[in-house]
This record gives structure tokens, C-alpha cells and sequence, in this order.
């Protein structure tokens, strides 16, 4: 019946029995799965990493983090690339900055903290583990393609996390550009712009000429406003890997988010199942910094191993204790593998029976 009512809000009238054609089936089943999937991991990873609530006298105000998602091919890279060099102050380095997987945008003094495109492998496994690791999901549609699979993916996955979404209609400089189009087809999927009524902010833009990349930042803005988003920064850090290499010469490398806290170098950590002390540490400027705070992203040195994007860092007080919480995270893993092998087999073997 929660399908039935499911489809029936998207205009869809079914009965229990009706057969259903196979790429809506295959939409509902992944929105489901991934929602699923989700709350499970994070009972687990939770449990692990139970700690009390922050008193609300220790909040302080912290950037927006912002995730561009939507069709391969439909602009992300692009419109993220012509946000960060609209910011670019010139003067610095060039206006080239390093690419660490997330970049920090500053605008008349308030920041946002923008996500480069992460596959959304690893944006599933973020939202897993973080829970909220982005508070804002920028929806990029091209006004000369519209609404196609990755979109109504990104839309899923984007409302599992139970996040604000903002259209971006890109490619609005082409001519074969049709922005009351993409509005229209996105209706069906409960994004109604303001202006038919409806809450969801849309944004027509070019990431070639820039038109409404100034108004898609300052709509970013007034969402997070909204948000009222707020972290204690005078605790022991906590964040989220976004990614993370090894280089021959310096060992493993990690780009990290802070969510809480401040991040020192110094610093014992856990990252999934590493640890080690942050040696060092840069800024998304490539600029060496000693500290950073909530919504900032770093590349931290020090690790004993290269974690996995979407896994949890906590600072810990010593040595030991980082040690302790990566070989818990390592056994909590390990007995996750074969609950979820076991399941798996006895499905397997329910159907060959
Ligand atoms: P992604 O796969 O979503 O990251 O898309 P890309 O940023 O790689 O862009 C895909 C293609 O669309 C590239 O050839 C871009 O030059 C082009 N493109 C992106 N944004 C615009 C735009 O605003 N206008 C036009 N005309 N082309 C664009
Ligand atoms: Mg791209």
C-alpha cells in the first residue's frame, strides 16, 4: 500500500496487483534500498560512535557543505569550476588550486564548502556514515537534455538524506535551451518552483558565460541561513573521509571534512580503520595550516593507512585510544562482511532449492 500511495502522489493510479513497466520499478526499488541500507549502517556506525549531546550554549554558526550531483554529461564540473574561479582572489597561486576533492568558496565573508563531485558510490557511502555530511544538494539539469536516470537518482538520494535540494538549470546559453521544460518534468518528482507554487528554488545558469552562478550562490546562502547551521568547534574533531591515495613519498594522504571541532596538527586520530597523528596538514589552497574547524576540508599527513572515502575520523586523546577505536571499527567491519555474506547465501541457496 506505501507503493500504491507512492505512485499515486507522483499521478500514477495502480492497483495492488498491476504490473508496473521495469525502470519505474527499478527507480522505486533503488530509492527503497538505499534508504534501507542507510538506516542500518548507521544504527551500527552510531553505536560506535555514541557520544553526548553537544550543550547548545557551545553551537557556534559554521559554513554550509554543498554537494553538486545530477547526469553524467549535464555540467557539474564545470559550474564548480566556474563558482571557484569566480572566488579566486587574484593573486593566488595563480587562481590553480589543488585538487583535494572539496573546496571552500568565500562570498563577502560568509563560506561555503562545496564537495567536488563525488562519485556516488562514495556520496551513498558519505551519507551512510555521516549521516548529514552535506547540508545542501545542488541538482544540475541541462536545459537542452532535462530530467534523465542519474537525475532521478541524485533526486533519491539527495531526499534519503533528507536534504534541501536546489535546481540548477544549466546550459541556459545554448539555444536549443528549455528551462520551462526541465521545470515540468521535475514536477513529477515534487520539485514545484516557487514561482508555481511549490518550495524548491531553481536557478537557471551557464557554467560557460556565468550567467546566475551570483544568484545560485547567494540561493546556497539563504538556504543554509534557513538551516541555521551550528557546531561546537572547541571539542575534539570529528569528520568524514572524502578521499584518500598514497603517495610514494609522503605515505598515506587524506583529504578530510571536519564536521565538529577543531582539528589540529598534533592531533592522535582514528580514520575508519587507520590511525596516526596528523603530521601535517593543508588547507584546499594547498596553504599549510596548524588548525580547522567545523566545515572545513583538509589533507592531513601522519596515517598508518590509506581509509576509505565515506569513513569516519574522530580525534582521540592518545595513541591507545585511536588505536582501540580502529580496531573496533576493523572487527565491527568484519562482522558486518559475513552477516551480510551469510544473508546472502541463504537467499542463494533459498532459490536454487
Ligand atoms: P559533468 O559530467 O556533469 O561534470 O559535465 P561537464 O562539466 O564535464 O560538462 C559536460 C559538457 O557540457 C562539456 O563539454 C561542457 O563544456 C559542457 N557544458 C557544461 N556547462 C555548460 C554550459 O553552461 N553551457 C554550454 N553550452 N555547455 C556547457
Ligand atoms: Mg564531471
Amino acid at each position: 500500500s506505501a507503493l500504491v500511495k507512492k505512485l499515486f502522489l507522483q499521478g500514477k493510479v495502480v492497483t495492488i496487483n498491476q504490473e508496473i513497466d521495469f525502470a519505474l520499478a527499478e527507480e522505486i526499488a533503488m530509492e527503497y534500498d538505499v534508504i534501507c541500507e542507510l538506516e542500518e549502517k548507521i544504527d551500527v556506525i552510531e553505536e560506535l560512535l555514541k557520544e553526548e549531546e553537544e550543550d547548545a550554549s557551545t553551537l557556534k554558526p559554521r559554513p554550509p557543505v554543498v554537494c553538486v550531483m545530477g547526469h553524467v554529461d549535464h555540467g557539474k564540473t564545470s559550474l564548480l569550476d566556474a563558482i571557484r574561479k569566480e572566488n579566486v582572489i587574484s593573486g593566488e597561486a595563480g587562481g590553480i588550486t589543488q585538487h583535494i576533492g572539496a573546496y571552500v568558496v568565500d562570498i563577502k565573508g560568509e563560506k561555503i564548502t562545496f564537495l567536488d563531485t563525488p562519485g556516488h558510490e562514495a556520496f551513498t557511502s558519505m551519507r551512510m556514515r555521516g549521516a548529514m555530511s552535506t547540508d545542501i544538494a545542488i541538482l544540475v539539469v541541462a536545459a537542452d537534455d532535462g530530467v534523465m536516470p542519474q537525475t532521478v537518482e541524485a533526486i533519491n538520494h539527495a531526499k534519503a538524506a533528507k536534504i534541501p535540494i536546489i535546481v540548477a538549470i544549466n546550459k541556459i546559453d545554448k539555444p536549443s535551451a528549455n528551462i520551462e521544460r526541465v521545470k515540468q518534468e521535475l514536477t513529477e518528482y515534487e520539485l514545484i518552483p516557487e514561482d508555481w507554487g511549490g518550495d524548491t528554488i531553481f536557478v537557471p545558469v551557464s557554467a560557460h558565460t556565468k550567467e546566475g552562478i551570483g544568484t545560485l550562490l547567494e540561493m546556497i546562502l539563504l538556504t543554509a541561513e534557513v538551516g541555521e547551521l551550528k557546531e561546537n568547534p572547541d571539542r575534539k574533531a570529528r569528520g568524514l573521509v572524502i578521499e584518500a591515495r598514497l603517495d610514494k613519498g609522503k605515505g598515506p594522504i587524506a583529504t578530510l571534512l571536519v564536521q565538529k571541532g577543531t582539528l589540529k596538527v598534533g592531533d592522535h586520530i582514528a580514520v575508519g580503520s587507520s590511525y596516526g597523528k596528523v603530521r601535517a596538514m593543508t588547507d584546499d589552497k594547498a596553504r599549510k595550516i596548524r588548525s580547522a574547524g567545523p566545515s572545513t576540508p583538509v589533507e592531513i599527513l601522519g596515517l598508518d593507512n590509506v581509509p576509505n572515502a565515506g569513513d569516519i575520523f574522530v580525534a582521540t586523546d592518545n595513541d591507545k585510544d585511536a588505536r582501540r577505536f580502529a580496531e573496533t571499527f576493523i572487527s565491527e567491519g568484519r562482522e558486518r562482511l559475513i552477516e551480510q555474506t551469510k544473508a546472502k547465501l541463504s537467499l542463494e541457496d533459498l532459490f536454487t532449492q
